[in-house]
């Protein structure tokens, strides 16, 4: 596959050398053709999305391949439009969509290999949301009565039925050894795959099928598991060959720029394109009224910080003066506020000459003037903090004795305060703040929390009544929450997260620009030489325009 010039050719087609008659793929095959990079960034972003999709259900608490768990993937795909849905519409007059939507489905799977493959942890995630996703797609296909058995055949995947005289010898075994086929009119039209139990582990391991003389006897309704654990086993070998070629690949300057940090890449509603305009806006006066109500937790202690204090340290003015940006906080009002805590502390000129630039500095109309956006939990989650710093997630940089306190005055009951505790210790931060949202608003909240701006707007809606959690499950207990690998932190042993770290925790503004990330060399270097400047808090307007522009991220 190669890929295409700097240049936006969003209209132009892919050009297909084979077409895909199949909706399922084995991706044996590396695609090939031209791809431009607008192309490339939007497949891998797509792709990124629907995994998290799938990631998101699983922690739901959801039985993953039950009925409900399949059907809510896949009205998450159709309301998204996601290539997933569009790939299996077979109908003639669509048959270019189809086939786009295929190839879509074949480069982006590639694309994620490449970026997945550079860690032991990175495929693990990935290969157990590609497997769980592949499923999803087969069950669908199974049940709709589509191209199933011709995917099968043509990559080899053959399971051989068990003769018919067999099955009437073994028929009282095959009654009482397989699982929810307990009566004789429930193996009428059945067909079995006798097959070696190594093929079929997962439901060995449920006993949920007869083993005899070392082979398994799997029911055609767990067809799903043999095909599932071939193509685990298929992806997990591709992903350690391509972990071997990474090397030779990453000449391309452009592909390593794309491809960075790619599993850390926030998917979710780009907040800063609202200004204040959707959504609720809000003034001075009620700010300390929502951050007891509606902020989160990183949040609420910025604002107690600032109330005790009337001083912020540079990262927490950057965290803090985004998030109130997005929440719908106008640029006057901004001046207002931190002008109104600051003054407690400071004379009018200090305020203006060291403060005022960067508040400006954050709506746009200083510098570079660029549109910065709100940190997103990853990269707060992500971030060093130092001390006397308040910005970090509470979830992740306090003290478990302190955050347990903190939850304690905030009225959160002792049952919540456990299941948050208990979360936290295995590092599921966002889940444990997931739950913090469902403990002080006593709803379920089902899509998860992966920025703290969606946090608000979430308990702004559930407040005004137009939150689906008020509408249908408001009194209700809230639901369980699984405890598996955070939405979008992924859990990495912290050796790696603090190397992670250096590029992208520092207090760096975000450009609205979500495509690529530029994390050169030098341009780090130069961001954390500033840093501890910055936060000596001893810094001028000069300094503080050459720290931001040159921490672009
Ligand atoms: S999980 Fe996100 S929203 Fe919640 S406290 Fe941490 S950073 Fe804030």
């Amino acid at each position: 596959m190669e890929i295409g010039g700097r240049k936006v050719r969003r209209n132009k087609r892919i050009e297909v050398e084979s077409s895909y008659p199949c909706t399922l793929q084995f991706y044996s095959t590396p695609p090939s053709g031209n791809v431009s990079l607008l192309e490339f960034d939007e497949m891998a972003t797509e792709r990124l999305k629907i995994l998290r999709a799938v990631e998101r259900l699983n922690l739901s608490g959801q039985v993953k391949n039950s009925e409900d768990w399949l059907n809510k993937l896949y009205d998450d795909f159709a309301k998204n439009k996601y290539f997933v849905y569009s790939a299996e519409k077979i109908s003639s007059s669509k048959r270019d969509e189809v086939e786009a939507a295929r190839r879509r489905d074949h480069v982006s799977h590639f694309i994620l290999r490449l970026a997945y493959c550079r860690t032991e942890d990175l495929r693990r995630w990935f290969i157990i949301h590609e497997t769980d996703l592949f499923r999803a797609r087969f069950l669908h296909s199974f049940k709709n009565g589509s191209d199933v058995k011709s995917f099968m055949l043509a990559n080899n995947l053959h399971f051989t039925p068990l003769p018919q005289e067999e099955m009437q010898s073994e028929r009282e075994n095959l009654l009482s050894g397989t699982y929810n086929i307990s009566s004789g009119d429930l193996m009428e039209g059945r067909t079995f795959y006798k097959v070696p139990f190594t093929e079929a582990l997962e439901l060995v391991r449920q006993r949920k099928v007869l083993v005899r003389g070392g082979f398994a006897y799997v029911p055609d309704t767990d067809l799903v598991t043999l095909v599932s654990t071939a193509f685990r086993a298929n992806l997990s070998q591709a992903l350690a060959s391509t972990n071997r070629a990474l090397p030779q690949l990453e000449d391309d300057e452009r592909l390593v720029r794309l491809l960075q940090d790619f599993d850390k890449r926030y998917t979710g509603t780009d907040y800063s394109q609202r200004k204040g305009t959707d959504g609720p806006r809000i003034t001075p006066d009620i700010i300390d009224q929502l951050a007891v109500k509606s902020f989160p937790l990183c949040m609420r202690q910025l604002n107690d910080t600032l109330r005790t204090s009337h001083h912020l340290k540079h990262g927490g003015r950057l965290t803090y003066g985004l998030f109130l940006k997005a929440a719908g906080l106008s640029l006057e009002d901004a001046l207002h506020f931190w002008r109104s805590h600051f003054l407690k502390n400071m004379d009018v000129d200090k305020f203006e000459k060291q403060y005022a630039y960067g508040i400006r500095f954050n709506y746009g109309k200083e510098g570079k003037r660029t549109d910065w956006s709100p940190y997103s939990c990853i990269k707060i989650i992500m971030g060093n903090i130092g001390p006397g710093d308040a910005h970090g997630c509470p979830f992740k940089h306090s003290d478990q004795a302190m955050l347990r306190q903190r939850l304690i005055n905030f009225k959160v009951s002792q049952q919540a305060i456990g299941e948050i505790i208990e979360l936290v210790g295995k590092g599921h931060y966002q889940i444990a703040c997931q739950k913090y949202w469902e403990a002080t608003h006593n709803a379920p909240l089902e899509t998860g929390i992966n920025h703290p701006n969606q946090y608000f707007e979430e308990s702004h809606k559930f407040h005004n009544g137009s939150s689906s959690s008020t509408q249908t499950t408001q009194g209700k207990k809230p639901s369980q929450v699984k405890t598996n690998v955070s939405v979008m932190y992924s859990s990495q042993p912290s050796s790696q997260l603090s190397s992670q770290s250096s590029v992208s925790s520092s207090s760096q503004a975000t450009p609205t620009t979500t495509t690529t990330t530029d994390h050169n060399n030098t341009n780090t270097n130069v961001t954390s030489d500033v840093d501890s400047a910055m936060f000596d808090d001893d810094m001028d307007s000069a300094m503080l325009e050459q720290y931001m522009e040159t921490a672009e991220c």
